[in-house]
């Protein structure tokens, strides 16, 4: 399978690592949107929100249970943005589930 995300979790493509686990790797976003912006994925291939199931829903789990840990690493003591883009609309460009965590500055209030 040709996913971007999955040659970075295979050390194919290079990435500058946040943060991992058993489930979960955290990387940082190549063209970065604010001060922080760390991409946060699953160790298996699941296309996006779309595709979260009963079966993979722990991946999701982790993904949550480590943003707060990242966040205080990252400093972001005043908030952050958590964010997955899904399908055309949601304008996904690459297609294995992703989480943008973005801070260190005041975000935009609109989101779409
Ligand atoms: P999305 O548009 O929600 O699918 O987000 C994909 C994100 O992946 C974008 O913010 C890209 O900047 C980021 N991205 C693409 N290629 C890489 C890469 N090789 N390393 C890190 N981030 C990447």
């Amino acid at each position: 399978m040709d996913c971007l995300f999955c040659k970075i979790l295979k050390g194919e493509i290079p990435s500058t690592k946040v943060y991992e686990n058993e489930w979960i790797y955290a990387f940082r976003d190549i063209a970065p949107q604010a001060p922080t912006h760390v991409l946060i994925i699953p160790r298996v291939h699941v296309t996006s929100a779309d595709g979260i199931t009963a079966e993979n829903s722990l991946y999701v789990a982790k993904i949550f249970e480590a943003i707060p840990e990242i966040a205080k690493a990252e400093g972001l003591t005043n908030g952050y943005r958590v964010i997955t883009n899904c399908g055309e609309n949601g304008c996904q460009s690459v297609k294995h589930l992703h989480f943008h965590l973005l801070g260190g500055r005041k975000l935009p209030e609109q989101m779409g």
